[in-house]
């Protein structure tokens, strides 16, 4: 039993061709975790890397307490099921299952009880004495898997092990493996490009793309909350629907979605979570649909209708496909962005060449960025709301919050856009008043919170169930908001971290050796630690073009250390900031006191990642 953590885990093969890029991943005790993504993606380079079959260029792999980059395969405590079962044609089933084990010079009678142990748990006792040979597919899928229970192993590797068996079996053998990982209670991390497969199975899915992960969360809210226009159309069959469209927010709160070839129009409780910058109508969007949303009906619903015409159905059984567009003379053309596919039961008497009304369920639509295709109604979402700086008070949220010293200064009286991320905002502390709307569980004893705040609606994450009603008080963080004249950032939040570009040298002064990092232009001796983490990348650390991403925790000012001027200082009252130039480079620091009068830099390397440029790989 054990947890796997990836951490900013990559994989470039000869120095140059990126596999796996920056990959994240905390896998829970006993959880099933899929990887799933197209042919290429990088999902079977990450498995083998956990399983020790492929060297990690960069990043951290953890198994249970263990730091496992360098710890060989054989000593990982996992086993691994392939796709081709890689069974000993000249071995019994029996013997095939008890190799591993007698190589580990387990005891004989331990090695029998496992063996007969785990061919119980798969019905293959009868077949013990059988060849590979005598075996069907699915036999020998599960001979694989018998090999792999009888280790004992913390934790399970499949690469997709179903691939070769034809469609009924390998549903079955899905269930099985649903089933024995319920009776095993160990940890699973399955490779599979069949997206049934992975939402049937996982726990969590992992969704990759080109070597990046796309998202990762349980089936139901992938389906429901895709963060981008790739998993929206990976996740779910028949592939949802995707039109160009504009949005516009009208007077009374709804948001008409304007396409090529219908109107929809969404009513305001479901539009809550749209970024308003999209709904000024002069922005294209992708609209997506899913075919379970639009259905044939006699009459549909103002602001929900579409007539279009059939080009075709597909009679599944108890689920009718209708495959139709909306201008009559692209019927055949499937790829225009008029057509649309549809689901509806069955007996439907919807026949190709007619005409029918279909109904949209508006509450379920989803909107992408048309050029980075993330999905513009996030589940927590960020909010742009007004804002009015008026003698020393922000008026927002319905409230009149005193301004911290650094935003009076710097925002002259008017108004401004604030953006608000939701990590800005929180139940703890002083702040607007506002009631809650609609409340719903995140899981791990998180719970999301849209509130009415004056007449804006913000989300907040809060560690306690509320109820609709409730009357609550919204603190804000200002350190976190940006605050916007027209498309001009005024005052930017906080960044998390700020890079300083540089190289990594070692240079000989007397008889010392010493190393130091390079940053801004500005040389900084670097501690032992630090040095020996990058002597662990290689020689070629010297030659390489590097960044070094300092966060302003990870740094504090004081009299000791590399000179610096601060070019200004930011203060939030609760907290203190300052930008400050080191040679070339800017960093924000966080401050613990006043400036001192001849300031100088440390900075915390425990703390510092360092990126390869070259490749815009983090090392560490
Ligand atoms: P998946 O399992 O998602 O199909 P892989 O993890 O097998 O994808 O491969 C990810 C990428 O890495 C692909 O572009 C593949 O061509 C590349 N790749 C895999 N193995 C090697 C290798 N030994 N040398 C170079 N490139 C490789």
């Amino acid at each position: 039993m054990a947890k796997v953590s990836l951490r900013h885990i990559y994989k470039v093969y000869d120095g140059k061709v990126k596999a796996v890029s920056d990959f994240n991943l905390e896998v829970e005790d006993k959880e099933f975790i899929v990887f799933v993504g197209p042919s290429g993606c990088g999902k079977s380079t990450t498995l083998r890397m956990v399983a020790g079959l492929e060297e990690i260029t960069a990043g951290e792999l953890w198994i249970g307490d263990t730091l496992c980059n360098h710890v060989e395969a054989k000593n990982r405590n996992i086993s691994m099921v392939f796709q081709n079962y890689a069974l000993f044609p000249n071995m019994s089933v029996y013997d095939n299952m008890a190799f591993g084990l007698r190589m580990h010079k387990v005891p004989r009678e331990e090695i029998d009880k496992r063996v007969k142990g785990a061919a119980d748990i798969l019905g293959i006792t009868e077949y013990l004495n059988r060849k590979p040979k005598a075996l069907s597919g699915g036999q020998r899928q599960r001979v694989a898997l018998g090999r792999a229970i009888v280790r004992e192993p913390s934790v399970f590797l499949f690469d997709e092990p179903l691939s070769n068996l034809d469609a009924k079996l390998r549903a079955k053998m899905r269930t099985e493996i649903t089933r024995l990982h319920k009776r095993l209670q160990s940890t699973f991390i399955y490779v599979t490009h069949d997206q049934v497969e992975a939402m049937t199975m996982g726990d969590r899915i992992v969704v990759m793309k080109d070597g990046f992960i796309q998202q990762t969360d349980t089936p139901q809210n992938l389906f429901r909350w895709p963060a981008n226009k790739f998993v929206a159309g990976f996740i779910g069959t028949p592939q949802m629907n995707f039109f160009s469209a504009t949005l516009t927010r009208r007077s009374d709160g709804s948001v008409e979605a304007r396409t090529k070839g219908f109107t929809l129009v969404i009513p305001a409780e479901h539009t809550y979570r749209l970024d308003e910058k999209y709904l000024g109508g002069d922005v294209t969007v992708t609209m997506g649909i899913r075919p379970d949303d639009i259905k044939p009906v006699s009459r549909a619903a103002p602001g929900a209708q579409i007539c279009a015409s059939v080009a075709l159905v597909e009679e599944l059984g108890t689920q009718t496909l209708i495959y139709a567009n909306t201008d009559e003379g692209q019927l055949m053309n499937e790829n225009s962005d008029t057509a649309f596919c549809a689901s509806a039961g069955e007996n439907t008497g919807i026949t190709a060449g007619s005409t029918v009304e279909f109904e949209v369920d508006t509450s379920k639509l989803h909107f992408f960025d048309e050029q980075t295709e993330l999905s513009i109604k996030r589940r927590i979402p960020d909010v742009t709301v007004g804002a009015q700086v008026k003698g020393g008070r922000v008026f927002m949220l319905g409230g009149a919050l005193a301004l911290p010293p650094v935003l009076a200064s710097e925002l002259g009286e008017g108004s401004y856009d604030a953006e608000i991320p939701s990590r800005a905002l929180s139940f703890a502390g002083e702040g607007v008043s506002g009631r809650v709307e609609e409340t719903e569980e995140l899981g791990k004893g998180r719970y999301l919170s849209r509130v009415l705040c004056g007449n804006d609606r913000v989300f907040v994450v809060g560690d306690s169930p509320l109820s609709v009603g409730d009357k609550v008080c919204v603190s804000v963080a200002f350190e976190k908001i940006s605050f916007l004249r027209g498309r001009e950032e005024v005052i930017s939040a906080i960044p998390g971290e700020m890079k300083l570009n540089g190289t990594y040298v070692r240079l000989k002064e007397g008889r010392e050796k010493n190393h130091y990092i390079v940053a801004g232009g500005v040389k900084i001796p670097s501690p032992m630690d630090f040095n020996q983490k990058m002597y662990d990348r290689g020689r070629s650390i010297f030659k390489r073009k590097l960044s070094f991403g300092i966060d302003p925790a990870a740094a504090s000012l004081g009299e000791e250390g590399v000179p610096v001027t601060v070019d200004k200082v930011l203060d939030y009252g609760s907290a203190k900031y300052a930008i400050v130039s080191l040679g070339d480079g800017k960093l924000c620091v966080a401050l613990e006191g006043p400036v001192p009068a001849d300031p100088h830099i440390k900075l915390n390397f425990d703390s510092i990642k360092v990126y390869d440029s070259d490749i815009d790989m983090r090392l560490f």
